[in-house]
């Protein structure tokens, strides 16, 4: 299908001990085999064998580069097709010059962003959302986003899908026999099968769906603001969350405000740290996300940390954060603990439930256990599910899902309605195409450019 071969440099460009350049398509190994020198002839090399290698310009015969050069050959490599991987030095310079020796060859030309997945796809060795995985295990933040990236790479939606599709068809099967052959009468049982598994199908898919906002929370992480009155131990709680939890520190393009976001995981779970900055780089201790600033940062949010101080007693401005946290799943944290109570816990019975309540000493590192336990009790239904489990995050197959369930419950509707059946085999089949979309099967072709074109170069 695909005649052109592609070359890409896979690796993150910038100074690093390896970077890899990739090659794929039917020329692969041949177009390789005129750069590289090797004891082994490129060409007559056994699949998954590693070279190692001299990158010689092809007319002057001058070594440039040194180079472990792994040969796969199709259909077993990530493409299905030829691949070849050329391990250089890392930095900026040997990679470009490997590549624009490559791509001067004239049968190589660069790949498009995603372009290597995309043969994947294309050659049937993974399905559109195995593909989009792909990307999700790329970006993701944290462990567990990981392992439910890998799932889905996997195929655990797949295979999930492809068992609904299964019973539509037989289903469609059935009702087509049923029109060809009228007089064999089944028709209220046919009416009856098509009730039956309308609604099966529906609501496996609705049980799928459930999953959705967990598994978004744990692709995205939880946009969370900490907030609270200058002193009260912002920063210590920030500084405690990095620290004890390998911060990953990413300025995320695209977002208009200029701050930059941070993530940190608590016992796995992911947050996305609102405005840190507000917390971190002001000095003035008055300044520090006074009630104003806290505003903004509450606004987005899906997750309010409202820290207060335990040694004082409840202060007007904590009232008025209390009152602006209200429509927000919020925690409220007791810091300083450690020393004398003078708040009066009374007072906070009108604004927050007793478990959305956290006693904690920051300073001396105690309670986070318990803020976590209360982030999960709020987002998790208490637990958050082990690694097997299946989650849907991604909102092309939300869509998608919530739109098949309309289609069967309009297929539920029309037979209860007495609408002849070759008619109602309209709305099955849309509910069969419309899951089938999130496997690649019934999508068309600007959708599958789409996808692509947001992944990164190389892959
Ligand atoms: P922010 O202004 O809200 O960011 O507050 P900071 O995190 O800068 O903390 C203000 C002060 O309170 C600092 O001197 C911290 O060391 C202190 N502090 C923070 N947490 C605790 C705690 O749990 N106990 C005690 N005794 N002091 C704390």
């Amino acid at each position: 299908m695909n005649v052109d071969t592609i070359a890409a440099i896979a690796t993150a460009v910038g100074e690093s001990g390896i970077a890899v350049i990739r090659i794929s398509g039917p020329h692969a190994v041949e177009a390789a085999a005129r750069f590289v020198r090797s004891r082994q002839d490129l060409r007559q090399a056994p699949s998954h064998t590693v070279h190692y290698s001299h990158i010689v310009e092809a007319g002057s015969g001058e070594a440039i580069e040194e180079a472990l050069v792994t040969v796969m050959r199709g259909p077993r490599s990530f493409t299905a097709e030829d691949v070849v991987e050329i391990s250089t030095h890392g930095g900026i310079v040997a990679v470009k010059r490997v590549l624009e020796l490559l791509l001067a060859s004239g049968d190589i030309r660069l790949a498009e962003p995603g372009e290597f997945t995309k043969r994947a796809f294309l050659n049937g060795r993974i399905d559109l959302s195995q593909a989009e995985a792909i990307m999700d295990l790329i970006r993701s933040k944290s462990d567990r986003a990981f392992s439910v990236a890998l799932k889905q790479v996997e195929g655990a939606l797949s295979k999930k899908i492809g068992t609904l599709r299964h019973r539509l068809i037989e289903l469609l099967a059935h009702i087509e026999v049923n029109i060809d052959y009228p007089e064999h009468d089944v028709t209220e049982m046919t009416g009856a099968y098509i009730k039956d598994t309308s609604r099966e199908v529906s609501d496996e898919i609705e049980r799928l769906l459930k999953t959705a906002n967990e598994g978004k929370i744990l692709r995205e992480g939880i946009m969370t603001a900490i907030v609270g009155r200058p002193n009260v131990g912002k920063s210590s709680l920030l500084n405690a969350l990095s620290q004890s939890n390998k911060a990953i520190v990413t300025d995320i393009p695209g977002t208009t405000r200029d701050v930059i976001e941070e993530y940190v995981t608590v016992n796995g779970i992911p947050l996305r740290l609102l405005d840190t900055a507000g917390i971190r780089e002001t000095t003035d201790v008055v300044e520090r996300i006074g009630v104003e600033r806290s505003r903004g940062a509450l606004s987005e949010a899906d997750l309010v940390l409202l820290v207060l101080n335990s040694a004082e007693p409840l202060q007007e401005d904590d009232r008025t954060l209390l009152r602006l946290a209200a429509d927000r799943q919020t925690i409220v944290i007791l810091n300083k603990t450690d020393l004398p109570a003078a708040l009066d816990e009374r007072e906070l019975a009108d604004y927050v439930p007793e478990s959305a309540i956290v006693r904690m000493s920051i300073a001396e590192e105690r309670g986070m256990e318990r803020l976590a336990r209360a982030i999960s009790d709020l987002f998790f239904s208490g637990a958050i599910e082990s690694g097997d489990m299946t989650y849907v995050s991604n909102v092309r197959h939300i869509a998608l899902l919530k739109q098949s369930i309309q289609a069967l419950s309009d297929a539920v509707e029309a037979t209860e309605a007495g609408i002849p059946i070759d008619i109602v085999q309209i709305d099955v089949r849309r509910a069969w195409e419309l899951l089938g979309e999130i496997v690649g099967d019934t999508a068309g072709d600007s959708l599958i450019d789409q996808i692509f074109s947001q992944f990164c170069l190389g892959k």
